[in-house]
């Protein structure tokens, strides 16, 4: 089954969610990443996010009319503009322009959205510049491409640039991490969690196995009994991940889990609020473990807000 966007692009999902929340959408992005079907995946899901007829906290429900006639590329007030052809001409984008001018069929807004930006020509992308600038109506319009340099400054500097986080497992790297002994589900963590070579080169696979596992009981210890986790954290984590590199990696494998942790609560729509205060509380820890608080005072800060939040509700 394919990965659902939401655990692709945790940041960028989450982020998006917000600015629908906030209603803070812009009238233009671009979002660019390496690989073109997440670039998709994702646009898309904004799409949805954008009309969904049941959405939970910023997120589409993938499952209402809405959502399932725009998965279907069949829904009035988005238009979906591609080519086969190698460059996207003015003749292509007038029409699209023109309809997008029409107020909304199904709804007050519309949205327009350019796959594969990087085709168009000088000459459409300059049609579409005023369109972006100073849309007709209420139009959103989303340009995806796999690179940004193809795009005009003109066009990059009238859109908010969204830059999908590059999770494609690069091929040598993996196939040296699985000399040195790391799983493919190993290799398939460090990849989601942005953790590159440098980070990696000094730390055994079977040392990240170990830090992976200290790390999951730690984390289920602080949702379930975050006295324990407390205790812990002088009486064994301490001890075990005592350099600065290991206790790095330590924090990039903990936001992937807390980002996954808000993912699946906004998905299941439970425990949304006291998930999105973890999260803060997450990032406050991180944060003064950067500027120098010792890893034990940050963690044991982390588990006692965690106690905090578990008595409030
Ligand atoms: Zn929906």
């Amino acid at each position: 089954m394919m990965t659902a966007i939401e655990q692709l692009q945790p940041q960028l999902t989450t982020q998006l969610a917000q600015t629908i929340v906030r209603q803070q959408v812009a009238h233009a992005y671009l979002m660019v990443g390496e690989d073109q079907s997440q670039t998709v995946q994702l646009g898309l899901w904004f799409i949805q996010a954008l009309f969904c007829q049941d959405l939970h906290a910023g997120y589409p429900c993938k499952k209402c009319n809405h959502c399932r006639r725009i998965a279907q590329n069949n829904f009035p007030d988005v238009l979906w503009l591609t080519t086969t052809k190698a460059s996207l001409g003015v003749d292509e984008v007038r029409p699209a322009k023109l309809e997008m001018e029409q107020s909304g069929l199904e709804s007050s807004h519309r949205a327009l959205v350019v796959q594969a930006a990087e085709k168009l020509t000088n000459a459409s992308a300059n049609s579409l510049l005023k369109f972006l600038e100073d849309p007709t109506g209420q139009v959103v319009t989303v340009l995806l491409a796999t690179n940004s340099t193809m795009i005009l400054p003109t066009i990059l500097s009238r859109v908010q640039i969204l830059r999908l986080a590059n999770n494609v497992v690069d091929q040598t790297w993996q196939a040296q991490l699985q000399k040195e002994g790391y799983s493919t589900q190993d290799i398939q963590i460090l990849a989601a969690a942005h953790l590159d070579n440098d980070l990696t080169a000094n730390l055994a696979a079977t040392e990240f196995d170990q830090l992976k596992k200290l790390l999951q009981h730690w984390f289920d210890l602080l949702w379930q009994q975050p006295q324990l986790a407390f205790v812990e954290v002088g009486a064994k984590i301490n001890k075990q991940v005592n350099q600065r590199p290991q206790q790095k990696i330590w924090w990039c494998l903990l936001e992937h889990l807390f980002s996954q942790a808000l993912n699946q609560a906004a998905m299941q729509q439970t425990q949304l609020a006291q998930t999105q205060s973890a999260v803060e509380y997450f990032l406050q820890a991180k944060t003064y473990w950067k500027s120098n608080v010792s890893f034990e005072n940050s963690l044991e800060y982390l588990a006692l807000s965690m106690e905090a939040i578990l008595q409030r509700s």
